[in-house]
């Protein structure tokens, strides 16, 4: 006799958490509650989410039936995030949170009128239910970002390039809007490694990216290609607004001396810029841009040049 294996799914989409009894949560979300059922609720529905603006939101928007409040911060600054919800106000209560000596950040609730001891007693309470949620989201964000991104320079990795671009030029094409990506690549880089050793060749890589970085608006973003090569991607930048940030970053580069423990070190970079065609692939995007750069190299390092 064989028996059939027994597979069980079960599929948590909102139709069955809902009759799991998440339904009844949001029904009564909006009546007053008492410090003991919210605290029940908040244990379940701040599990919801891994995201840190989620959790914040949930949290913020629960706790009122108990504790009205005009506004809450929250910041962050290692993972670089700062959240405000509703408004700032003069009167406010200020909590810096940590779990076993981490730091967790810094929160605010913000309100127009004084808080009671009862009410700040009630605050306190509640926040205990958000610490566990919050470390988890802040742990996973650190460890999605830091896949994201190349330690040594502080800028993206292939794989966010990758993403972005893939993103950015699906984004351009929807709104009609130019795009364009720059390669710079560091001159006679080696020369520095060979004269001054590889430690100071990171150091130097460093300031190169963090002065890309100084030149630009946040939207653009930086991605580390290769070893001394980078790509800036400029959303809603068509070639002529491209030249312009070249330059100014080629400039930058120009202008920057890194002091070392014998002399300065001055260097110069090379970039090959290119704008998005009709229907263009990012992968051809970027060849040209690269095939730019090679030119540019080529007719003596120090300039930009524009694809064709
Ligand atoms: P060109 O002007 O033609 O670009 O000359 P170059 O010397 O910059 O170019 P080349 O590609 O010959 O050399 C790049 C050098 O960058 C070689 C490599 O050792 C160095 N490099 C790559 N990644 C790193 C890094 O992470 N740290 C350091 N210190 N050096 C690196
Ligand atoms: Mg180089
Ligand atoms: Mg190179």
């Amino acid at each position: 006799m064989s028996s059939a294996p027994q597979t069980r799914a079960i599929d948590f989409d909102n139709a069955k958490l809902q009759r799991l009894g998440f339904r009844q949560l949001q029904n009564v979300a909006q009546l007053p509650a008492d410090l003991t059922q919210l605290r029940q609720q908040l244990g379940l529905q701040l599990q919801t989410s891994l995201d840190a603006e989620k959790i914040l939101t949930i949290f913020f928007r629960g706790i009122q039936r108990l504790i009205p409040l005009d506004g809450l911060t929250y910041d962050q600054s290692s993972s670089d995030l700062h959240l405000k919800l509703g408004e700032r106000t003069p009167v406010f209560a200020s909590y810096t949170l940590s779990s076993e000596g981490e730091h967790l950040g810094e929160l605010v609730f913000q309100r127009n009128r004084r808080f009671a001891e009862l009410e700040l007693t009630q605050l306190e309470s509640l926040l205990t239910c958000l610490l566990f949620p919050l470390r988890n989201a802040l742990l996973y964000r650190a460890a999605t970002q830091s896949a994201l991104r190349d330690p040594l320079t502080n800028t993206g990795n292939r794989v966010a390039m990758d993403q972005t671009l893939n993103r950015e030029i699906e984004l351009a094409r929807r709104q009609k809007s130019p795009l364009s990506v720059l390669m710079l690549d560091i001159d006679h880089f080696k020369r520095v490694n060979d004269m001054h050793g590889h430690a100071v060749g990171d150091e130097v890589l460093k300031a190169v990216a963090a002065s890309i970085k100084n030149q630009l608006r946040n939207v653009d973003r930086v991605f580390r290609f290769g070893g001394e090569e980078f790509l800036v991607v400029l959303s809603n930048t068509d070639r002529e607004a491209a030249v312009m940030v070249g330059e100014r970053l080629r400039q930058a580069a120009q202008q920057l001396t890194y002091a070392t423990p014998d002399h300065p070190i001055t260097l110069t970079v090379s970039l090959g810029g290119a704008t998005l065609l009709p229907a263009e692939s990012a992968a051809s995007l970027q060849l040209r841009a690269d095939s730019a750069l090679y030119v540019a190299k080529r007719e003596g390092r120090n300039r930009l040049t524009m694809a064709g």
